[in-house]
């Protein structure tokens, strides 16, 4: 397996400079577009690693499917359906998708950007820096890692530049969808998408979703199977934006994509995988990593279909 992820990494490298970094929040493009690692944890609690495995970087995206797990572990899968859809958008992740119909809890989508703004509010917590800290500590208990932080830099960059995600929660408010001060909840927001993680985190994150629960070998249960059945499912139609698709059919496994160029795959029952490469393609996800990602399935037959 050593052998196999350092072929792909050589293989892949080349390709990390034909993708682009995320601009839009200016502090992620001060990384290194060359930059691509692996890290892959097996059933039996083997660990098998290449690349730039240890590079950290910002979640993103990748906050999503724990912010949903979070939130489902707070209310329940009947509530927070009734906030937040499941059906893929089609669109980009930040797209405005409102025209003259009212907009409808069934119309958002927790990957996308609106449904995650939106499932911050139904967090448990005392006010929104609790409601961050729950997810914090969710995130780093999934992990193992009691180290895991915010990156400031990045949280201070998308707070400063985040009008679009702005826009998106102002229209919340204005359907009253959400009632919330729109600051506080993208406080909570922006901070998670900046929590910082490399590729270890994230395979050891991805290893419990594909695990139903279950942390590797000690099999120690941290949520209820279902959840991760919800979870995984979502992953699978909705995880790298609107190339879910396309994804789908050349890996075929649940995965989350995130801007700062990590992606985490889940193959149900064998794998959690982080990877990280920091070029994207047009729709957002890690150029290289997919690549890598292809050829790993290709060859492990990871592909659920
Ligand atoms: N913090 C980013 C945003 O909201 C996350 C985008 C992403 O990784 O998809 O714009």
């Amino acid at each position: 397996m050593d052998e196999l992820l350092e072929d792909l990494v050589q293989k892949y490298l080349p390709f990390t400079n034909q993708g682009q970094l995320a601009n839009y929040i200016p502090e992620l493009t001060k990384v290194d577009k060359n930059a691509l690692g692996i890290y892959v944890v097996s059933s039996d609690g083997k660990s098998s690693f290449a690349g730039d495995y240890q590079k950290r970087f910002t979640m993103q995206s990748i906050i999503k499917p724990i912010l949903l797990l979070l939130a489902l572990m707070d209310n329940g899968e009947d509530l927070v359906r009734e906030h937040v859809g499941v059906e893929a958008t089609g669109k980009p992740f930040d797209a405005i998708n409102y025209t003259d119909q009212a907009l409808l809890s069934e119309h958002l989508n927790p990957m996308v950007n609106m449904g995650a703004i939106l499932l911050c509010t139904l967090l448990s917590g005392k006010n929104y820096s609790h409601k961050f800290q729950r997810l914090l500590e969710l995130t780093r208990n999934l992990s193992g890692n009691s180290e895991i932080q915010v990156n400031e830099a990045v949280y201070e960059s998308e707070k400063r530049t985040g009008n679009r995600n702005r826009a998106l929660a102002f229209l919340l408010k204005s359907q009253g969808i959400i009632q919330d001060e729109v600051e506080d909840v993208l406080d909570c927001y922006f901070r998670a998408c900046s929590i910082e993680a490399d590729c270890k985190d994230l395979a050891n994150i991805a290893f419990v979703f594909a695990n139903r629960g279950r942390r590797p070998v000690s099999e120690e249960r941290l949520f209820p199977a279902r959840y991760a059945h919800y979870v995984n499912a979502i992953l699978m139609t909705c995880g790298m934006y609107d190339g879910s698709g396309d994804f789908a059919i050349r890996v075929g496994v649940p995965a989350k994509s995130g801007v700062g160029g990590g992606i985490m795959a889940i193959t149900p029952t064998r794998m959690g995988i982080g990877i990280y490469s920091p070029g994207l393609d047009t729709k957002g996800n890690s150029l290289a990593g997919i690549q890598v990602l292809e050829e790993l399935s290709q060859k492990l037959y990871l592909s659920v279909f």
